[in-house]
């Protein structure tokens, strides 16, 4: 092991491009929800990676998965299958609306494929004008730029010259803005089931319903983002499956490799077979060792107990950020699904929430933010019941010192 020299968060803004500005902290090991600093620092982690870590930290299953794999086989290109890849893709068939599936490494990447084969269909099937994607403000899809133009805050996609093109934005929960752009022109719409990124917004069920029903009056594809809200965080394995509503491509990244690298684009063996050989790949798609973990994540949380016991902790964690509220006044909202919860600073505390962050972090929780106003929080889908109760009074410690 090369000691010669300290790694300290300096090290960062020696080394690395300056496109973050993480913590001060650096974790270096995790069991379950909790994890530890270089100082022996013990957090209790409501972060879950951004949503990524659905069964916490060095989860048993996961290790085992990863450990069996690494001694088999690492990689092999898409020039050959592999027996996880398969066998994931199989499980992921069995339990959706997918008939077919492509994997990716990314969330962006996933999306990326989607736009592409959406594309792809749509030229083919109605001719080259039918290109338009609409998506919503304040939509994330990844940072590649096609999916960040795509996106829905534009400061994300300045900047770096001339856009792809054809990608326009309505306002999310409001069907007319929708109408006004639709046309038999659409390709596809481009949406989350719930907004992560962009706020912790859950969907009107006449709106999501009423973008489904565009889109078969104008012959367009329904791409739902599930990158945040799939493999379980809601409560069901994906979002659609408890909105009344199938889409004709779905993507899925974070969670689903519980902190192992993986995405993957879920859609029908007819709208699959535009995208020929040749026309998209990726040299770690499908990778044996992501695959393995992802088999393992979609095992355990794809059975009644986890997705029920995900209700009944969000259950749990809502009550607890009310009762604070009760106390300390700073929320006027706690919203969201399932474990992926919203706290919304009210109006003495706009644009605060990272001070909210920072200050938690201080008392030993890690928390997040959905935009400058909102304090989010995705933790483990499975994480005890005693490690909510202690992160929420520590939690709840950071309000008291905010609020004195
Ligand atoms: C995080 C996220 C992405 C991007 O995923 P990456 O793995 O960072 O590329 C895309 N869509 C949604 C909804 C996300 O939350």
């Amino acid at each position: 092991m090369s000691e010669q020299f300290s790694v300290s968060r300096e090290l960062f803004d020696d080394v690395m491009v300056p496109n973050y500005a993480p913590s001060a902290v650096i974790p270096v090991r995790g069991q379950g929800s909790r994890v530890w600093d270089q100082q022996d620092n013990e957090y209790v982690d409501f972060a879950g990676g951004i949503a990524v870590n659905c069964l916490g930290h060095c989860h048993p299953a996961l290790v085992g998965a990863i450990q069996e794999q690494s001694e088999k086989i690492w990689h092999l290109s898409n020039v050959m299958t592999n027996e996880p890849a398969l066998r994931l893709a199989k499980k992921l068939v069995d339990s959706t609306f997918a008939e077919k599936v492509y994997f990716a490494n990314s969330g962006a990447e996933s999306n990326e494929a989607a736009l592409k084969l959406a594309r792809r269909w749509a030229i083919d099937v109605h001719g080259s004008d039918k290109t338009q994607i609409i998506a919503f403000n304040q939509g994330f899809h990844g940072r590649t730029f096609f999916t960040v133009t795509v996106g829905g805050q534009a400061a994300y996609s300045d900047g770096f010259g001339p856009k792809p093109g054809d990608i326009v934005h309505a306002e999310y929960n409001d069907l007319d803005s929708v109408k006004a752009l639709i046309s038999d022109k659409t390709c596809a719409i481009m949406i989350e089931p719930l907004q992560g990124e962009g706020g912790i917004v859950s969907p009107t069920d006449e709106f999501i319903k009423g973008v489904r029903e565009l889109c078969d009056k104008h012959n367009a594809l329904l791409i739902f983002d599930e990158v945040q809200t799939g493999a379980g965080r809601l409560g069901s394995l994906y979002a659609y499956m408890d909105l009344g509503v199938t889409p004709d491509i779905l993507t899925t990244a974070k969670g689903l490799g519980g902190g192992f690298p993986i995405g993957a684009m879920l859609t029908t063996t007819d709208i699959a077979k535009h995208l020929k050989i040749g026309t998209h790949g990726s040299t770690y798609g499908g990778n044996p060792l992501a695959c393995a973990v992802s088999e393992a994540v979609i095992d355990v949380i794809n059975t009644p107990e986890v997705l029920n016991g995900v209700k009944a902790k969000a259950k749990i964690f809502v009550d607890g950020l009310q009762a604070i509220n009760t106390k300390y006044n700073v929320f006027k909202e706690i919203r969201g699904k399932g474990l992926l919860i919203g706290a919304v600073l009210n109006d003495e505390y706009q644009g605060k929430a990272k001070e909210f962050l920072v200050a938690a972090m201080a008392e030993g929780v890690m928390t997040l933010v959905a935009g400058a106003s909102i304090v989010r929080f995705a933790p483990s889908l499975i994480i005890p019941d005693e490690d909510i109760v202690e992160g929420l009074a520590r939690f709840e410690k950071a309000i008291a010192k905010i609020t004195s």
